[in-house]
């Protein structure tokens, strides 16, 4: 009879799943678990030689069929299987079906007498019955493990696969930003994907690997055969196809031209030659960084390697935060685009064929974590390295950068930041992508650097950041004492040591010249933004933290329309105390110097779960489900914290106060309730706060729009969510791309509902804003103030540009086109209003 194993994580779980086998069968089968391991303190996991053991018990020449949970219990099994000798090892079938299912169905087929491929197709089909009980048929029922050692391993089950070639159009190839998107759209489906460059005959790869796609090389005018493998497979190759036709959200025209350095002249005497990577003249004394002190790596065996494998998923999980972290300051103090960097930095880390290369060197050698993950990292910057395309080869920065980070963690060491206490420039052999988002460049002046190139993602974000750079200097800059003096032409691509008055005064006099085109260029950012016939638009700025609230300030914000304050919750174990969130809250107050600051209650749940919030239930739908003020009123004491921290922070500040998700009356009365709850409490104990604080509410549901008569009764303003309201009137996920365009706020129906909320609001007699992503398209503004919305609040560095777009119109115009648009046909009809033809 064909043995059975079930190989679990958990020994309650193994022994469940044995008893229900066996008693189906009467216990008429030969089956054996291997489950747990022997710590009484952490219980869950799996142990090879347990493994082994099992298989060894019911091996027979009929053989043996092995079920699995997840993760290690596979990797267990593969490594159990090593004991056994050639001949055991052939009679050994491990099985991909459902644990529970398959171990009852294959339970039923080995007490049957039935061969052991019989078994395996009974285990392989378990899911079947239940599927075709749940009128669920249609659903593949194969087993998709994209994160398995054995991908290739499918089940018998026939699954479908798809096909689709498609050229590369944008300038650039798949590089950096695109090669994400690809990756991040690839790994959302069950299917399973893979690419082959079809131009360049290359082998064919993962399509959920960054590294792989990546190295594919692929350029413009390439063309790529994509294959998808699963029932979702139709799907995942529409919506790769809809990146390819949007260009990656590229928009080549205005793609910055590459710097081209013709050569690099031989220096004159004290003068450097080296790379124009970013523009700006700097003279300051010289300051020596080091990104990472240089670290040998101690290779050894180790015992335990489960234990291993979790120092390394810990040391990634925890890179993984700091790299969020990096990708927020990023995108808001620098930009998308470049914030983009660190999402293929995020998109490395979960690469399933790096893991997988990792984890296998740990079990396969029982090497220690920070050896396994140095040598793939390597591996992986060498196959870079030796890529055609110079554009790509540059990405090894990335890998190094991200490699290192994980290292750094492993080994315990701080992250090393550059705290300058004078305006210096930075003399490096190398800066990370990391390190240069951080610069402050307030106090970096110009960057120096013996390695890198105009293209390279740290010369990327020094552009941004307006600090000038010249790369790829001789390497005796480094011997260069700290505080020595320099001066730096990034766009020609020069530096200085000790220049002599002559060369001072020159750059100097062109130093100066830049500095006041710079201060201009903010200047006209922070006058008002007054249309051509006299009306002032307020622009405020959203923010999400403290340093997005100097920022705001920098570009010209007049307040803050939206503060998101789930910073504040996500990615802890606990609520903010009442304390901590005044602090935050009084800190941003006091940069924004009594200009208005909207606090948006908490708007988690759903898809943002709060660790420590119990909801009860899994949601299917979780934009349906409890999030924003439902689940704040289903917690009425966190609620109650923050509204008391909002109170308390509101003295000599001008705060105001606005509810998230509100759908009905019920809500706006119950959050009132309980924020006049929070001002008595506060009266009572004898604490201050702006007694006069206004209420508001974002307008973002539909059932919103409809009762905004009523709901003006209840609050002093409101601001219209556009990023919800686009879904939730149009019925398409935001967050689903095959849906997402569909979700635009341009479309007439979102029109209608901001005309229809903003006459309901002025009919009260309250102001209205707006603080959705597409207040910020410069085109579009013109339609949202000729519906009568009275102020925008968008990301801060599109505060400028609105500002600019805004002085150009007159409200008559706005009001003639917001009428033509709301009688169009279709979203892209109202675009093309104002978007250039072509
Ligand atoms: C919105 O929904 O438009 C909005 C500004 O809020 P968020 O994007 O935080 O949901
Ligand atoms: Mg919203």
């Amino acid at each position: 009879m064909v043995g059975i194993v079930i190989v679990s994580h958990s020994k309650n779980l193994a022994l469940g799943v044995q008893e229900l086998a066996v008693q189906m069968v009467q216990g008429q089968v030969s089956l054996a678990v291997a489950a747990g391991i022997e710590d009484a303190a952490n219980p869950l996991g799996t142990d090879v030689m347990q493994v082994y053991e099992a298989i060894a018990s019911v091996l027979s020449d009929d053989g043996v069929l092995v079920l699995m949970d997840l993760g290690s219990a596979v990797i267990s099994t593969e490594m159990a299987l090593e004991f056994l000798s050639p001949e055991q090892r052939a009679k050994v079938h491990l099985c991909a079906a459902p644990l529970v299912e398959g171990t009852l169905a294959a339970a039923v087929a080995a007490s049957t007498g039935k061969n052991i491929h019989q078994v395996m197709a009974e285990a392989q089909g378990a899911l079947g019955a239940k599927a075709s009980f749940l009128g669920a048929m249609n659903c593949p029922l194969s087993v998709h493990t994209p994160h398995s050692h054995h991908h290739e391993r499918k089940t018998h089950v026939e699954v479908p696969t798809r096909e689709i070639r498609l050229t590369v159009n944008n300038r650039l190839g798949l590089h950096a930003r695109p090669a994400a998107q690809f990756v991040a759209t690839a790994s959302r489906f069950q299917a399973q994907i893979f690419v082959q460059n079809l131009t360049r005959g290359s082998e064919i790869v993962r399509g959920d690997s960054i590294n792989q796609v990546a190295t594919l090389g692929v350029r413009q005018g390439h063309e790529l055969l994509i294959s998808a493998i699963g029932g979702d497979g139709e799907a995942a190759l529409a919506a790769l196809q809809a990146l390819f036709i949007n260009n990656f959200g590229e928009d080549d025209s205005t793609v910055e031209p590459l710097p081209v350095i013709e050569e690099i002249l031989p220096p004159t005497q004290g003068e450097l030659a080296g790379i124009a990577a970013s523009p700006g003249v700097a003279i300051a004394p010289v300051v020596h960084y080091e990104s990472s002190t240089p670290v040998t790596i101690t290779e050894y065996n180790i015992e335990n390697v489960e234990v291993e494998l979790q120092r390394l998923h810990t040391a990634i999980h925890t890179a993984k935060q700091e790299i969020q972290t990096l990708l927020s300051h990023t995108s808001i103090q620098i930009g998308d685009a470049e914030a983009a960097i660190f999402d293929a930095h995020l998109l490395f880390l979960e690469d399933p064929v790096l893991l997988e290369a990792v984890e296998q060197r740990i079990f396969d050698h029982h090497l220690n974590a920070e050896a396994a993950w140095q040598i793939v990292v390597d591996e992986v910057a060498k196959s870079y390295r030796q890529l055609e395309d110079s554009y790509l080869q540059e990405r090894v920065d990335d890998v190094v950068d991200v490699g290192r980070r994980v290292l750094r963690i492993l080994l315990g060491d701080l992250p090393q930041d550059l705290d300058l206490t004078e305006p210096s420039i930075v003399v490096a052999a190398d800066l990370t992508p990391s390190d240069t988002a951080k610069l402050d460049p307030s106090k970096v002046l110009g960057i120096c650097m013996t390695s890198g190139s105009a293209t390279s993602h740290s010369a990327i974000i020094a552009r941004t950041l307006g600090i000038p750079a010249v790369l790829g200097v001789d390497a005796q800059v480094l011997a260069l004492e700290d505080g020595t003096m320099m001066a730096l032409d990034g766009e020609m691509g020069k530096a200085w040591v000790a220049p002599e008055a002559e060369t001072l005064g020159r750059l100097e006099a062109k130093r100066q010249a830049w500095q006041t085109a710079q201060a201009e260029a903010k200047a006209r950012a922070h006058q008002p933004a007054i249309t051509q016939d006299g009306h002032q638009i307020r622009v405020l700025a959203n923010i999400g933290s403290l340093a997005d609230a100097q920022l705001a300030m920098v570009n010209g914000a007049e307040g803050v329309g939206l503060l998101r304050t789930e910073f504040l919750y996500l990615d802890r174990a606990n609520a903010p105390s009442e304390e901590e969130q005044l602090a935050v809250y009084q800190a941003i107050a006091q940069v924004l110097h009594q200009r208005p600051l909207i606090i948006r209650t908490l708007d988690v749940g759903g898809d943002k779960p709060l660790s420590y919030i119990n909801t009860g239930i899994a949601e299917t739908n979780p934009f349906l489900g409890v999030r924003g003020i439902r689940m704040c009123l289903e917690n009425p004491q966190l609620f109650k914290t923050q509204l008391r921290a909002i109170l308390r922070a509101s003295v000599n500040s001008n705060i105001k106060v606005m509810w998230p998700m509100i759908t009905n009356l019920t809500e706006a009365r119950a959050a009132r309730e309980i924020f006049t709850q929070a001002q008595t409490e506060l009266r009572q104990g004898g604490i201050a706060f702006d007694e006069r604080m206004e209420v508001g509410t974002m307008i973002e549901t539909p059932a919103a729009v409809a009762i905004a008569d009523q709901l003006a009764k209840e609050v002093d303003f409101f601001s219209i969510g556009t990023n919800d309201l686009s879904q939730y009137v149009m019925v398409g996920d935001r967050t689903n791309p095959k849906v997402a365009t569909l979700a635009d706020a341009m479309h007439p129906a979102v029109l209608r509902m901001i005309q229809q909320t903003v006459q309901a609001a002025h009919a009260a007699k309250i102001w209205v804003g707006l603080c959705g992503e597409v207040a910020a398209e410069t085109l579009i503004a013109p339609i949202l103030l000729g519906l009568g919305v009275d102020e925008l609040s968008v990301n801060p560095q599109a505060i400028a540009p609105l500002k600019q777009a805004i002085s150009q119109l007159t409200i008559d115009e706005a009001q003639a086109l917001a009428k033509v648009a709301l009688k169009q046909d279709s979203a892209l009809s109202v675009r093309e209003l104002v978007y250039p033809i072509g």
